[in-house]
């Protein structure tokens, strides 16, 4: 269910014109008139805090601990990476910032995603620019595809939280961002299902509007705000592939733990 906060609509319309408009002059009128207050903790915001969300909260994200396996980036288990075999052949390699939830990333992704809050997208951004790729992935990734949403629920939420977060990537590393997929059904909310259900239900969910020339021999990095068993993705990837793709990476700000993940 979409939940929309109207306490903060007035702010929503602000913060939403200003991706838009985005003029020097009319950034200065906005922090004027928005709360200098992080939307997570409420604590007043200083010069060196982004312009929604304090230093503390963070340094507060529960980052995912070392080591990590260097193509899934989950943290290591002894034996094999069981989180890798849920991944096809193509995917190249995964990154995330943190874990959801832990720390204030709920709360984050929470509030991009239904409360309008469409600034926290600059300093998850942010983060996730700074993250650990295998050299190749930096060198070779060549364009930046969001998981798109459902037309109904893009139409509801205005803005699709995924895209927001892959421009601002893709201005950090300097790589065109494309919305190159589109959802062909509309699929069931995945929250309750078991990783088995999810593959199902997403399964052939995705198709890519690109021709085979534009993706062909293209190193993808799929772009979502959080990962959970990796279906959505790999249902993505898929599609991708399929279109002329050579190798897709995913990168999200948050992931689920697995089964017998540390705290
Ligand atoms: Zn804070
Ligand atoms: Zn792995």
């Amino acid at each position: 269910m979409i939940r929309n906060d109207h306490q903060s609509g007035a702010s929503n319309g602000v913060v939403r014109t200003v991706k838009t408009w985005s003029s020097v002059a009319f950034q200065s009128t906005l922090d004027f008139l928005l709360p200098r207050t992080c939307v997570c903790c409420d604590a007043a915001l200083g010069e060196s805090d982004n312009r929604v969300l304090c230093t503390l909260c963070v340094s507060r994200l529960a980052r995912l601990p070392a080591p990590q396996c260097a193509r899934c980036g989950h943290p290591r288990s002894p034996g094999s990476c069981r989180w890798c075999e849920a991944l096809p052949a193509f995917v190249r390699a995964v990154r995330s910032v943190c874990w959801v939830p832990g720390g204030p990333a709920g709360e984050i992704v929470h509030k991009l995603k239904y409360s309008g809050w469409t600034a926290l997208a600059e300093p998850m951004a942010e983060q996730m620019a700074r993250l650990n790729f295998p050299l190749d992935v930096t060198e070779e990734r060549d364009l930046l595809v969001p998981v798109p949403l459902a037309a109904a629920r893009a139409r509801e939420r205005g803005y699709n939280q995924s895209e927001l977060l892959a421009r601002l990537l893709g201005e950090r590393w300097g790589v065109p961002v494309q919305e190159a997929l589109v959802r062909r059904r509309a699929t069931e909310t995945q929250t309750r299902l078991t990783p088995g259900d999810r593959l199902r239900n997403v399964a052939g969910a995705f198709a890519t509007v690109l021709d085979g020339r534009e993706l062909a021999g293209r190193h993808v990095v799929l772009v979502d705000d959080v990962v959970t068993t990796a279906a959505t993705l790999n249902a993505c990837a898929t599609a991708l592939h399929a279109g002329g793709a050579r190798i897709i990476s995913y990168v999200t700000f948050g992931r689920a733990r697995a089964a017998g993940d540390m705290p």
